[in-house]
């Protein structure tokens, strides 16, 4: 009989976290005995959690915010990524020593290879400068942007998360109008139904956009936030913020397990949950 292996989620909060019921629906679909949980950790207790999954033996462990920074510490070794941006996502055992990487950035560029785009020599302009964007801007640097664009509210951070990529600047909003593909990585539109948003819960005013390009939401939660809608009616592409949280959950499971799960499966179970949340 194998042995039961567990991973799991540390944040805080985590009560609604779409992770354990993705990352169960995978392990089940491909028949391994492995079960996720979810364990609220208080702010400042990332190091101990780190510890804990030393001495218990956890197979995996899946980072949320507030621990992402902490638990790139307490690591043994960081991958490029989480070594650039100093964030950690995910962790996994190699050999004897626990590996920091961080999947958002290549979840994000998955997510677009999935919905039939390739971001290598697009324009792209990325809206935000949080931690979400400097992922997905540290990706699509690497994987061959010919520019980016940073329009954020704040442009110090969007002049810091600049730095994370030799084809970024610092951009304005007419930057929006030529890019190919245009990201919102801020949180506006979040819980906003769209029926009733205004344009302040827009990322940008949407007459910017257009039926050449491709529009993504890095918001889920709605699912087609007032955005990706407006985008639609100028004819765009368009690609919601599940792609990218399923895209970063499989290749977590691949550090864990060596190889990449049924995408299908998770994207279904995850519709599932979210409708749950939003009745
Ligand atoms: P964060 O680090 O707190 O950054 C928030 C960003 O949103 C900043 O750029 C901030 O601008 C901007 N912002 C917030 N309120 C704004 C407003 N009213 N007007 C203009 N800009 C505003 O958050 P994050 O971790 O990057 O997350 C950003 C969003 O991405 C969240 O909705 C999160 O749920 C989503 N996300 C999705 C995935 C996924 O897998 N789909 C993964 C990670 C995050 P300032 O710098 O000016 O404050």
């Amino acid at each position: 009989m194998s042995e039961r292996r567990v991973a799991a989620l540390i944040g805080s909060p985590v009560g609604h976290s779409l992770s354990p019921t993705i990352h169960q629906a995978a392990f089940d679909a491909a028949g391994v005995d492995w079960t996720y949980v979810a364990f609220d950790v208080a702010p400042g207790r990332a190091v101990d959690a780190i510890a804990a999954m030393r001495v218990l033996g956890l197979a995996g462990l899946s980072v949320t915010m507030p621990h992402k920074h902490d638990v790139a510490a307490a690591v043994d070794r960081l991958e490029p990524a989480a070594d650039v941006l100093r964030s950690v996502n995910t962790v996994s055992w190699d050999g004897d020593e626990l590996m920091g990487s961080s999947t958002d950035g290549a979840g994000f560029v998955a997510s677009l290879a999935d919905g039939g785009v390739d971001v290598s020599g697009t324009a792209i302009a990325v809206i935000g400068a949080g931690g979400a964007a400097r992922s997905v801007i540290d990706a699509i640097g690497r994987a061959g942007a010919a520019s980016i664009r940073v329009v954020n509210r704040t442009v110090e951070r969007a002049d810091s998360a600049c730095a994370l990529a030799a084809v970024a600047e610092v951009g304005t909003s007419d930057d929006i109008g030529d890019a190919d593909i245009v990201v919102n990585a801020t949180s506006v539109g979040m819980g906003v139904d769209p029926a009733s948003a205004s344009v302040d819960d827009l990322p940008c005013d949407p007459s910017l956009l257009h039926a050449t390009q491709v529009v993504v939401d890095l918001v889920y939660h709605p699912l087609r936030t007032a955005w990706l809608r407006h985008a639609e009616e100028a004819g765009g592409h368009t690609i919601d913020g599940l792609g990218m949280l399923i895209h970063q959950a499989a290749l977590q499971q691949q550090a864990w397990l060596g190889r990449l799960p049924d995408v299908g499966v998770m994207r279904r179970a995850a519709e599932v949950a979210l409708a749950a949340q939003e009745r």
